[in-house]
């Protein structure tokens, strides 16, 4: 089912112009006269504070992320980090090194299983649980299916390399997803690791470093001989308070699916980590599409547990299938409830699947209170000189109401790392003299990112213009 934003605005009695300007601000680029689908029209009316009238009753509970837990049901929940960084900076080394920290490792003897994250306890009695799949590309995958599970992000820069491009890529996903950062000058065991040289290269990036006077932290470790792991996971600890993590544990568990497959023995299993309330042995649930009844949850130990509270990962077993990462997992009253909602859900998918809006239509930056329009690029071209006169031309076109964010640029052909991030946020990937590579090539099609091609900067500067007036409508 499809509505154009004009019928859609017309029965809210608001302007057309002002609802395209709140899609442009959920990163959709769309015109008065262009449909948009339900689940997009539902965005949109919750945004102007209207009320919502489902045409089916089925799901009402169970997406509406709106249904907040009250103040005095939340408590404290551990922080979920995410490590990323360039390839062989270390993050597998310092997630190994981190989780030799637990102090609860050595009880129950325990064996260390694989499970796309675990969770340590800290010397202090502080819970804190790692991500274990690293890397920016799963990260913005999972924000780009609305999972947003990440708290804090560890960016992980060897002392003896300096900034590379997955450093800088991993700087930008984590800026557009607006996550705080800790920086971890990795490698500081070595001779030639020079952290002073790191922090500097950092500060072109607009990381501002605590060691600089800025409010970043940043940790010198060495996950080879564990200098520095105490301080790093001090620095957690601090981020996270700063955060006021909570969650309300008294209540039918919500989680989102991190990791997923089909085991011989064990059937469907899926790592989930439940975002709210508590997950139990018995609970009857809806992931996905899939319904399923929990049969035994591992820890990442492998050892059974009963129940699992907020931030905690845990394995499920019980799924009546496969399901996908960032899927949801929602605990529904009985089995007639959960076989409504899967059927929803299904519908709802295939619907989907013919509309023409892109899958997501996150707000990355609903945090920024103020009317600017947001209008973010991704910008991807032949020669760094070329970056930097587009850089520029596109900042000279920002003006009060309308500001051009670049979310990411550098040299090279467009790659998956690039649709990823532009998917996300509804953002179009400039091309100056480069193509996306075919990986690129078909994920932007599935993932229905446009590509401006241009090898004149001025015809560049010439097509945003077009769109930002466009989005702006006529009173601005
Ligand atoms: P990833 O690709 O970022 O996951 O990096 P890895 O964890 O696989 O590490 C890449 C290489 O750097 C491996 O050979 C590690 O042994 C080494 N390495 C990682 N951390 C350190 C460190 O703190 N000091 C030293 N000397 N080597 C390290």
């Amino acid at each position: 089912e499809a509505i154009t934003v004009q019928e859609l605005a017309q029965r809210m009695a608001e302007k057309g112009a002002d609802l395209v300007k709140a899609l442009f601000n959920m990163g959709m680029m769309v015109t008065v006269n262009q449909t948009i689908d339900q689940d997009t029209a539902e965005l949109l009316v919750e945004e102007f504070g209207h009320n919502l009238q489902r045409v089916s009753e089925a799901d009402v509970d169970i997406v509406s992320t709106e249904d907040v837990d009250a103040e005095e049901t939340l408590e404290p929940r551990p922080p979920v980090v995410t490590i990323m960084g360039h390839v062989d900076h270390g993050k597998t080394s310092l997630l190994d090194a981190l989780r030799g920290t637990d102090v609860t490792a050595g009880e129950a003897g325990g064996i260390t299983q694989h499970i796309g994250a675990y969770q340590i306890t800290t010397k202090d009695k502080q819970k804190i649980t790692f991500l274990d799949t690293p890397g920016h590309e799963a990260f913005t995958e999972m924000r780009a299916r609305g999972a947003n599970v990440t708290d804090i992000v560890i960016l992980v820069v060897a002392a003896d390399d300096g900034l590379m491009p997955q450093t800088i890529e991993a700087i930008n996903h984590t800026k557009a997803a607006g996550v705080p950062m800790i920086v971890a000058i990795n490698k500081i065991d070595k001779p030639e690791a020079n952290a002073k040289k790191i922090r500097e290269r950092l500060l072109e990036h607009e990381i501002v470093v605590e060691a600089m006077s800025g409010d970043v932290q940043d940790v010198e470790v060495s996950a080879k001989t564990k200098q520095g792991l105490d301080t790093l996971l001090e620095a957690i600890a601090n981020q996270a308070e700063l955060l006021e993590l909570k969650a309300n544990p008294d209540r039918a568990a919500e989680a989102t699916v991190i990791e997923a497959q089909l085991d011989k023995g064990k059937g469907p299993l899926a790592t989930v980590l439940v975002t709210r309330g508590t997950l139990k042995r018995g609970d009857i649930f809806v992931v996905g599409t899939q319904s399923g009844r929990v049969r035994a949850l591992l820890d990442d130990k492998g050892r059974q547990i009963k129940e699992a509270g907020p931030s905690m990962p845990v394995e499920v077993l019980g799924l009546g299938g496969v399901p996908n990462a960032g899927d949801q997992l929602t605990v529904v009253e009985n089995e007639q409830r959960a076989r409504e909602v899967s059927a929803y859900r299904t519908e709802k998918a295939n619907d989907k699947r013919t509309t023409s809006v892109p899958a997501n239509f996150e707000n990355m930056f609903s945090a920024l209170k103020s009317s600017v329009i947001e209008y973010p690029v991704v910008v991807k071209a032949d020669v760094q000189g070329s970056v930097e006169a587009i850089n520029s031309a596109l900042n000279r076109l920002s003006n009060d109401d309308i500001k051009v964010r670049v979310l990411h640029s550098g040299v090279g052909a467009i790659t998956e790392s690039d649709v990823t991030l532009a998917a996300a946020t509804g953002a179009p990937i400039i091309g100056f003299n480069v193509r996306p590579n075919a990986k690129a090539r078909q994920q932007m099609e599935k993932d229905k990112v446009r590509l401006m091609y241009h090898d004149v900067i001025y015809h560049l500067t010439e097509e945003i213009t077009k769109e930002l007036i466009g989005e702006l409508g006529p009173e601005r």
